[in-house]
């Protein structure tokens, strides 16, 4: 009992010591040099049932890096295409199927894939919840996004 009313009063005392020195505003302005809020950045209709966060590089002021957050909707996906880059996909949830070259296969998430520089490549959705993607180059342009063809993974209505 004693000990909870110890830390009770701790918090109450470390509450009031970071309001009185205006901590608040000091973070919120580190924060604005590191953190891009995705509401701060236009989400593409990119077609095929596919929404996408684009971030280049240049737009963040990262050197070396670009990303790309998918919103990507039960059966759709990108066209095939390819990157002067490799990329990395990260999906923590969801169900993808993948061409990579001549390689087709599905893969449940949580995983990671490579997508080798220059290699023709798309997915879709094949789940049936939204998907967010994230795609990571180590380039500030996405690689040089390059579309090859439709995707051959969506039939055509
Ligand atoms: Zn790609």
């Amino acid at each position: 009992m004693i000990k909870h009313l110890y830390l009770a009063s701790v918090s109450i005392l470390l509450f009031v010591s970071c309001n009185s020195h205006k901590e608040e505003e000091k973070h919120s302005h580190h924060h604005a040099n590191y953190v891009t809020q995705l509401k701060n950045i236009e989400k593409k209709d990119v077609g095929n049932g596919e929404f996408v966060y684009q971030m280049e590089g240049k737009d963040l002021d990262f050197q070396s890096l670009s990303f790309a957050i998918t919103e990507t909707n039960p059966g759709g996906g990108p066209p095939l295409h390819t990157h002067t880059s490799e990329e990395a996909h990260i999906v923590m949830d969801g169900n993808i199927t993948y061409v990579i070259g001549d390689s087709i296969f599905n893969v449940n998430g949580p995983f990671v894939t490579k997508v080798p520089a220059g290699v023709p490549h798309t997915f879709i959705n094949s789940g049936d919840t939204v998907i967010n993607l994230i795609a990571v180059f180590p380039k500030d342009n996405f690689g040089k996004y390059n579309p090859v063809g439709k995707n051959p993974l969506i039939e055509k209505k």
